[in-house]
């Protein structure tokens, strides 16, 4: 490799996103050639200067998102011999490659004093195994890892698909690989694994893989027009299960994959996740919240929450004590949050919030993720807490905290107190969409770094 060909590529060496392959001959090269050395650390700390700027000015989350999805297809591509990375750097402009550099976290882990270096001294992950090759999604939760005992259940990036791989929860040891591609959206029980994924008639049908051997048990396809639409995780019931597809709940036989009863609404109504409480599955249609019975699928109760929604927004439902939260996207960027009592069958308090990406509620306290987590006190509507955190992914409860993914920077896990918002704990250096998911003591976090990290998580 000579030096015209190594200052080349010094920019994707220095960011790190080069296939070994490729950045085995330059390290060789750098560590042989001083006028490469040089050049190579001029190229950091200007880059980490730029970085810094860019920094202050602040991108537009949103636009950030979609410019490193693009970013990171083509570096996968170019990966694999697809493209050549010499092509991809035409095709990107300057900022838009530090844009994405910054938004990865790559410059922040890069840039200084060359070895990694924890901003704010932030306290390390306290790792306890990993699993690398996942699947992870830059915008949603649907390859969120599901725990059941001592299996996690995890996506693997296998061709342009993903697979299901079972691995030992405490240990980390791979027990199985589903042979079935899967789209994602798992959710386990002491005997399933399930998926939604390529089944017999579709790419979108959910499957029941064997929790012991990862092979199919049944698939799940559903019919009629109602399902063409978003499709959510499947709700365990006991031995059934609550999918959503489309406008169309259906209720299926955990055992069998036999159908019990489907309930479609109005074509293009937007379901939001089924959530179920007692004998009844709570759903938002469009504008609408309804409470289904569980035996027969029957609405036993239908509440008109507003006059309007966007089309195709996706309602958000969380149930807590005595009341329903709602979120629905009234106008473009902007959240109606409601708060219905079934007891008095009224609405309780409502108020207008940032467009809401996640929606949960905790005891009395119901929490919305935007550019910032806020805490609402659910008796009142009144604003308990808010702090600001970049990203996508739900929040996790760990006894009276709350554990989630702030993807500002080069990312963080970062605990907080439900009740106050104080901050208790901040663990630097992971990206995620997927959120923490908790088992015994074990937190498990799919990060875009490709790693399903098993981290210990005390309960508070
Ligand atoms: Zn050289």
């Amino acid at each position: 490799m000579d030096c015209r060909h190594v200052r080349d590529q010094l920019v994707w060496y220095i960011v790190g996103e080069m296939a070994e392959a490729e950045g085995e001959p330059i390290e060789q090269h750098l560590a042989e050639c001083s006028a490469c050395r040089e050049a190579c650390e001029n190229l950091r700390s200007t880059l980490g200067r730029q970085a810094d700027e860019a920094a202050e000015s602040r991108v537009r989350p949103q636009f950030r998102e979609a410019l490193r999805a693009e970013i990171r297809s083509e570096i996968a591509l170019a990966r694999r011999g697809r493209r050549r990375l010499r092509q991809l750097r035409w095709a990107v402009s300057a900022a838009a490659v530090l844009t994405v550099m910054l938004g990865l976290g790559l410059l922040m882990r890069h840039h200084g004093a060359g070895k990694a270096s924890r901003p704010g001294g932030y306290a390390e992950l306290p790792e306890i195994w990993r699993h690398e090759g996942i699947s992870s999604s830059h915008t949603t939760t649907l390859d969120a890892p599901a725990v059941h005992d001592d299996s996690v259940y995890g996506l693997e990036a296998v061709g342009d698909g993903r697979r299901v791989v079972a691995v030992n929860a405490k240990t980390g040891r791979c027990r199985w690989r589903s042979r079935a591609g899967v789209w994602g959206y798992l959710a386990a029980d002491a005997s399933r694994v399930y998926a939604v994924g390529s089944g017999p008639k579709s790419q979108r049908d959910l499957l029941a893989l064997d929790a012991g051997t990862g092979k199919v048990v049944w698939s799940y396809v559903p019919e009629g027009a109602a399902v063409h639409g978003a499709t959510s995780t499947p709700l365990l019931l006991g031995k059934r299960l609550c999918w959503c597809r489309g406008s169309g709940v259906f209720l299926i036989d955990g055992e069998t994959g036999s159908r019990i009863w489907e309930r479609s609404f109005p074509e293009g109504s937007a379901l939001s996740r089924p959530v179920g409480q007692a004998d009844r599955i709570w759903v938002v249609a469009g504008k609408t919240l309804h409470a289904l019975d569980v035996a027969d699928g029957h609405v036993v109760r239908s509440k008109a929450l507003c006059e309007r929604t966007t089309r195709f927004s996706r309602p958000l439902l969380a149930v807590s004590g005595t009341n329903c939260y709602v979120a629905v996207r009234s106008s473009p960027g902007r959240t109606r949050l409601l708060c219905y009592s079934p007891d008095r069958d009224d609405l309780v308090w409502d108020t207008t919030v940032d467009r809401v990406a996640h929606l949960q509620a905790f005891g009395d306290i119901v929490i919305t993720r935007s550019d910032r987590l806020q805490a609402w006190d659910g008796a009142s509507g009144r604003l308990l807490w808010a702090y600001a955190a970049e990203g996508c992914g739900p929040v996790c409860p760990i006894g009276g905290n709350l554990c989630f993914v702030d993807a500002e920077g080069s990312g963080a896990l970062v605990m907080l107190e439900t009740r106050t918002g104080r901050l208790v704990n901040r663990y630097a250096g992971k990206r995620s969409c997927a959120g923490l998911v908790v088992g015994e003591q074990i937190g498990y976090l799919n990060a875009q770094d490709g790693v399903l990290y098993a981290v210990r998580m005390e309960k508070a």
